[in-house]
């Protein structure tokens, strides 16, 4: 019952992370107003606002308009509610709470990045913010500045190495500020096991698009979104 309870609470948690994810690429609030349709604007009542059931029940339409509501919306609210349950088994204390708000943060982090190539500097500043008890309350909180040291050294090198071929830079500010709070989060090994993990996903995903999918060769790739997505199962690793 505890669990059910728990994954209650990550639904309605990532809930309201679709709000972050739909408004702040947009630099509207994400407090006011409430939840609206994004196509006929209709605020949606708080009846048909319940995670997942309003989204089985309306059968992913708008009541009002009959728009498609993207499947992305109760996708969140699903792994949400997985990392809800995750956390009741296997962390405590100030551990919980950071891993619940820095996982949740760089979910957000990683679905703006793959939509709009953005990193929004108050989402850093929120996952810095939400990292801070796991340094506070360790014993040893300098391994955590090592982790942020390594990260940043391997951008250095990446910068250097990339400048002296190319003339051009590497990374986004964002990507840079994410490897950075990344490095504080996971410490100097595994943010290493971290950055090799998400360039062999990006080359798989290059690879996916160049090959299969006919896109161009330069395109664009959202690396803050492999970031955050290995940054998490890095963590986690020690428990699967
Ligand atoms: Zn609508």
């Amino acid at each position: 019952m505890l669990y059910l309870y728990y994954f209650i609470l990550g639904t309605i948690f990532g809930s309201f992370l679709n709000v972050v994810i739909y408004r702040v690429p947009k630099k509207k609030s994400i407090i006011l107003p409430r939840s609206y349709c994004p196509n006929c604007k209709n605020i949606i009542p708080f009846y048909r606002n319940i995670p997942l059931i309003s989204f089985i029940t309306l059968k992913g339409k708008c009541n009002n308009c009959k728009t498609s509501i993207s499947s992305i919306y109760p996708l969140t609210e699903i792994i949400i509610g997985l990392i809800f349950l995750i956390v009741i088994y296997n962390f405590r204390g100030a551990e919980l709470i950071s891993f619940i708000l820095v996982s949740s943060l760089l979910y957000v982090v990683s679905i703006i990045d793959y939509k709009y190539f953005i990193i929004p500097l108050e989402i850093s500043f929120f996952i810095l913010l939400s990292l801070l008890p796991n340094i506070i309350f360790s014993p040893n909180p300098l391994f955590y500045f090592y982790g942020f040291l390594v990260g940043l050294g391997y951008l250095l090198f990446i910068y250097i190495i990339t400048w002296v071929i190319t003339r051009k830079e590497p990374l986004g500010l964002g990507d840079f500020q994410l490897i950075c709070l990344l490095g504080l989060w996971l410490g100097p090994l595994k943010i290493l096991i971290t950055i090799f993990l998400s360039a062999c996903i990006g080359i798989l995903y290059w690879i996916l698009l160049y090959f299969v999918k006919g896109h161009e060769k330069n395109r664009k790739l959202p690396l803050g979104s492999f970031l955050s997505f290995s940054a998490i199962i890095v963590y986690l690793i020690q428990f699967i």
